[in-house]
């Protein structure tokens, strides 16, 4: 049985209930958060805290919860479930919503206690650090038609819901989005980075991709082995020279592409880089 958290309860996840008049219902108007564990251990706790800090000042909801309370809660989460999910890799999502109110109004309400929900899942196995074993991604392009505050990290995921549809329909498990000036941004659920001309490249932060803290944790630990990621827009036409193209994401961590629609990244194969980052990733994750 899944334990999950719900305004100040642990329950049963199937006895979490909220109401339909919640604005994380009737608006998407909430952030989220999800957070790696690995054996009991967060990755990146600090960096994902000040985000779900962040996102909250960008809507103006009020944190309801101090970084100590958050660990408190995402350390008691992985506990009661670690049994019952029977998985070293657990992942705690946490979704704040602006809260409910019995009318519905565009504008934001007055003196409503935001809706903390939480809930704790297997994820899969990290990837192993071996070019020939590890599970390697095919993905598609496609225009990006989302808003433009990605940098949110935004319950309201619509947007990346259709375009990861996009790519799933066409038999692919992802969809690398650019935007008018046919530079990448991000991927519908992964920040993307390629190795071009014996450069390590991946789009700056802006408003048009989240502020991913796996893409943080792996420019910070290449940079402690002193390899340079370059922070620059990448071309359509760069993504489709590269030697190698990477997605990274919590679930995920460095994920090797080796098809971008249908045409092989490179020869084709898992690169030597991507070990390199990924060896790197590793030994660092736990101490930034
Ligand atoms: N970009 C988008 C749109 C995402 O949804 C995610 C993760 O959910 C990421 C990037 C990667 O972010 P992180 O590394 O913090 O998981």
């Amino acid at each position: 049985m899944t334990i999950a958290f719900l305004n100040g309860e642990f329950l049963p996840l199937e006895q979490a209930q909220i109401s339909p008049m919640d604005r994380g219902f009737l608006f998407g108007d909430g952030i989220y958060e999800v957070i790696p564990t690995l054996n009991g251990k967060a990755v990146g706790l600090g960096w994902h805290l000040e985000r779900l800090n962040d996102g909250l000042t960008a809507l103006g909801i009020v944190n309801p919860n101090t970084d100590d309370s958050w660990a408190e809660l995402i350390n008691t989460l992985v506990q009661k479930n670690s049994q019952g999910l029977n998985s070293d890799s657990i992942g705690v999502y946490i979704q704040v919503t602006r809260g409910t109110v019995m009318q519905r109004a565009h504008g934001f309400p007055q003196d409503v206690a935001p809706t903390v929900f939480a809930f704790a899942f297997a994820t899969a196995a990290p990837p192993i650090p071996d070019r020939e074993k590890v599970k390697v991604f095919s993905v598609i392009t496609s225009a990006d038609r989302r808003w433009q505050r990605c940098n949110i990290k935004s319950t309201s995921l619509l947007g990346n819901v259709l375009h990861y549809q996009e790519g799933n329909v066409a038999g692919k498990q992802e969809t690398i989005l650019y935007n008018d000036e046919q530079e990448i941004t991000e991927a519908s659920a992964c920040n993307i980075f390629i190795v071009h001309q014996g450069e390590i490249l991946t789009p700056p932060l802006d408003n048009q991709i989240l502020p991913g803290i796996t893409r943080r944790i792996v420019i910070e630990s290449l940079a402690r082995e002193g390899i340079k990621v370059k922070e620059q827009p990448i071309s359509l036409e760069q993504l489709r020279l590269a030697d190698e193209v990477w997605l990274t994401s919590s679930s995920k961590e460095i994920a090797p592409v080796t098809a971008v629609d249908d045409t092989p990244v490179g020869n084709g194969e898992v690169g030597e880089m991507w070990l390199k980052a990924l060896t790197c990733f590793n030994k660092h994750k736990f101490s930034l």
